[in-house]
């Protein structure tokens, strides 16, 4: 069954991550992506705050929306609304959230300057972007199997 791990071991969890760099930046060339674009990458988030949750990662280190062209930016986005799409064709949330995060502090918890987007399903009607955007109730956690059900749900819903 998927479960929720609490916010303390999930915090230990992303620190063991973080402690080897940018952690963006190490989805960003990560082996299997669950999809692709020219300027970002579509992953599963290891440290999901709703079960589906997708993150979309430029390539490239950038902090700023300076950095990023229109051309990148229309490209990262087309991805995100794709993974959006799978996650509501596979998952059937009440809605998906989509949000550009991000921190200007290199060393806050659960969150980084690299630029990045969330998409993320949202069961509960009328939930509040505060209540789902937040670490505060810890994160999910699968067994492998149910990760890999996650991922091949998710590619065969794919636009
Ligand atoms: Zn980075």
């Amino acid at each position: 069954m998927v479960r929720r791990v609490d916010r303390d071991t999930a915090l230990a969890r992303i620190d063991a991550d973080a402690s080897e760099g940018c952690v963006p930046c190490a989805l960003a060339r990560a082996r299997d992506p669950l999809m692709a674009s020219t300027h970002a990458v579509a992953t599963l988030s290891r440290f999901p705050v709703r079960w589906g949750h997708v993150l979309v990662v430029f390539r490239e280190h950038w902090v700023t929306l300076e950095e990023v062209s229109p051309a990148a930016w229309a490209d990262a986005t087309a991805l995100a609304h794709a993974a959006g799409r799978a996650v509501e064709r596979a998952l059937t949330p009440a809605r998906c959230y989509v949000a550009s995060l991000g921190t200007s502090e290199p060393d806050l918890p659960m969150t980084f300057p690299h630029l990045h987007f969330h998409v993320i399903p949202v069961g509960e009607p009328g939930a509040r972007p505060a209540e789902v955007l937040t670490w505060r109730d810890g994160v999910y956690e699968g067994t492998a199997e149910e990760w890999d059900a996650l991922r091949a749900a998710l590619l065969a819903a794919w636009p």
